[in-house]
């Protein structure tokens, strides 16, 4: 059996038999794959650190047939910054969900493994409040699975929109005051288009720069935004449902 080395990140873990865990890893070079490691529930398990959800790791793993087995792991970063604060957790806890429904087994995603790196580094190491970061985040994963939302044009006609903010769920994005008739749509509020204007098109490093006072617009564009993930991929969030 050959011994493969992958680096991933862990989305979650499951008991499995008396003393094994099945970890669910955001492989690299994998897409999602299921991994057994065996022994870990015993005490003083030493790779008891590579079934931790958020921790990127170095595994080698075996692979028979679909199954992988963990024989050997190497801790990259822990990211303990995320499980240490309850915001934190519960944001980035949703963006593993977002992973877990939307890459699949076998099927590797570059460009999304680096997203997630970069929205816990923003977290942990900016300081950046979880709730901008996750919607940095989802506007840029959405980007990338192919349902990017229109926030300066009318979805339909192109035209620029400027005052009324009226979102279109069928078009995926903002409407004009001429298409929107006869159409069912959303109003958004100043705040709210703000907010999803400037996360958007601040870079990664600018995001520190930016200044938001109402953490009800911040909460009301999270909904926005899961609501929109919801009618793309039929998925839910379950994560942040409480908090909303
Ligand atoms: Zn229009």
């Amino acid at each position: 059996m050959e011994e493969i080395k992958t680096k991933g990140i862990i989305i979650s873990a499951k008991d499995y038999l008396d003393s094994d865990k099945i970890v669910t890893i955001f492989s690299l070079e994998f897409g999602l794959i299921h991994a057994r490691l065996r022994g870990v529930k015993k005490s003083g398990a030493k790779l008891a650190f590579a079934c931790q959800p958020f921790a990127l790791i170095e595994f080698i793993v075996i692979k028979k047939n679909n199954f992988y087995t963990i024989i050997n792991a190497t801790s990259i970063d822990q990211f303990f910054d995320i499980t240490a604060d309850f915001d934190n957790y519960i944001f980035m806890l949703a963006c593993l969900e977002v992973i877990q429904k939307t890459i699949k087994e076998n099927d590797p995603d570059e460009d999304m493994f680096v997203l997630l790196l970069k929205t816990f580094k923003l977290v942990c190491y900016e300081h950046i409040l979880p709730m901008i970061a996750f919607i940095k985040f989802m506007l840029e994963a959405m980007n990338l699975l192919g349902f990017k939302i229109e926030l300066e044009r009318c979805a339909i006609c192109d035209k620029e929109v400027k005052n009324d903010f009226r979102f279109s769920f069928d078009y995926n994005g903002l409407i004009c005051e001429n298409c929107s008739n006869k159409l069912d749509y959303l109003e958004l509020s100043k705040g709210e288009v703000a907010i999803l204007t400037k996360i958007n098109y601040a870079t990664f490093d600018n995001l520190k720069n930016l200044k938001f006072l109402s953490r009800n617009d911040l909460v009301s564009v999270i909904s926005l935004l899961c609501k929109i993930f919801r009618l793309q991929t039929d998925e839910e969030i379950v994560s942040i449902k409480k908090f909303l």
